[in-house]
């Protein structure tokens, strides 16, 4: 790709479809362990059509992003997290786990040689994918495959929303026929097949207006769970005057362990705001609201940072949380939360790399 050509992409990335020059591979085998590490070009990988992710999909990722700092240096945001969940999806998907060390060199190697294709703009990164695939040669399913491929692509990405007007608030599909994850499955695993079941409800909540699907629990159908690609959290009001409080729904092993959310909750006690991991379910949310109760509810993940909900819509209902408008408490969480990515604000925490 020419000079010029990269730095169109990078003044105005469009989010995974444009990928920079390299990648990191590694392979895992029982005889071998992991070995074979390579940071290479950006290429195709062979794999015979008998390897096993293709029929049993067993495959995880990450999604993680490296930030353009105030000097010009680069920060990870906590990524010995994603390296740790990446484990615990590995070890639900009967796949070997990777030592964190391994994870998070492999991230930063890429990045180091893609410093260029880090952008600079407001709300842009670097995207990091990192993955992990069956690649036995076998149709054979009464054990899990005996090789597997571990990579890491980066692409890079804008501000999902604009950083200047702030995020719109979105209009959400409560989706109350399908289920994303049941007790005892994958829904804490960052697993591919997760999104695979997940794309046509999805695709209904766009035929019903809407920009997400919110999961709700699979066996009631009532309770909250998290959206396709973020956790919820619920700015509650207290009774007694005092500081309103950020609810999150409890991990309850159906849901994704977000990195964003974990990060909210301990900024949320610094900022002064009362903190709690629950359960709400579909009534609740709809009565609180209408009560004063629950006056902000937004999304967030490392993609969306903090997406404000607006609008609640189901088969039989339909609400409007606060006056459908990002709150004050969202908005002041996510100027934290980018404060700190993005090397505005100190970072006492010690969450950026
Ligand atoms: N839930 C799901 C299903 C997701 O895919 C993601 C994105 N990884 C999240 C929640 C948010 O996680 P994080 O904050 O680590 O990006």
């Amino acid at each position: 790709m020419s000079e010029m050509d990269r730095r169109a992409i990078l003044a105005a990335p469009v989010f995974g479809k444009v990928f920079t020059d390299h990648m990191i591979t590694l392979r895992w085998d029982a005889e071998q362990g992991w070995h074979d590490g390579r940071l290479e070009a950006f290429q195709d990988i062979a794999l015979p059509p008998s390897a096993s992710v293709f029929h049993y999909g067993q495959e995880i990722f990450e999604g993680m992003k490296a930030y353009r700092q105030p000097g010009g240096s680069i920060a990870l945001f906590r990524p010995e997290r994603n390296a740790a969940r990446f484990n615990a999806s590995a070890r639900r998907l009967a796949m070997p786990e990777l030592p964190v060390e391994t994870f998070v060199r492999a991230v930063e190697l890429l990045v180091q040689q893609e410093r260029h294709w880090v952008p600079g703009g407001d709300g842009t990164s670097l995207y990091l994918r990192p993955f992990m695939i069956a690649t036995e040669p076998t149709l054979g399913f009464t054990l899990p495959s005996r090789s597997y491929l571990f990579g890491v692509i980066a692409c890079p990405a804008s501000a999902y929303f604009s950083t200047r007007t702030g995020p719109p608030a979105l209009t959400v599909w409560l989706s109350e026929e399908y289920a994303r994850a049941a007790p005892g499955g994958t829904g804490a695993a960052k697993a591919g097949g997760n999104y695979a079941a997940a794309f046509l409800a999805q695709r209904e909540a766009v035929e019903q207006g809407c920009d997400q699907v919110v999961w709700l629990d699979a066996v009631e159908h009532t309770w909250v769970e998290e959206m396709g690609g973020m956790n919820l959290c619920f700015v509650q009001q207290s009774t007694d005057g005092g500081s309103p409080t950020l609810m999150t729904p409890e991990l309850t092993g159906t849901l994704l362990p977000g990195v964003t959310r974990d990060s909210l909750l301990q900024l949320a006690g610094r900022l002064g705001l009362g903190r709690s991991e629950g359960r709400i379910n579909v009534q609740q949310w709809r009565k609180q609201c209408e009560a004063g109760v629950i006056t902000e509810v937004f999304a967030c993940g490392t993609a969306a940072v903090i997406a404000p909900v607006g609008h609640v819509r189901g088969a039989n209902d339909e609400w409007t949380i606060g006056d459908g408008r990002p709150g004050p408490v969202t908005l002041r969480l996510r100027d934290e939360l980018l404060g700190i990515q993005y090397g505005r604000i100190p970072d006492d925490l010690g969450w950026t790399r």
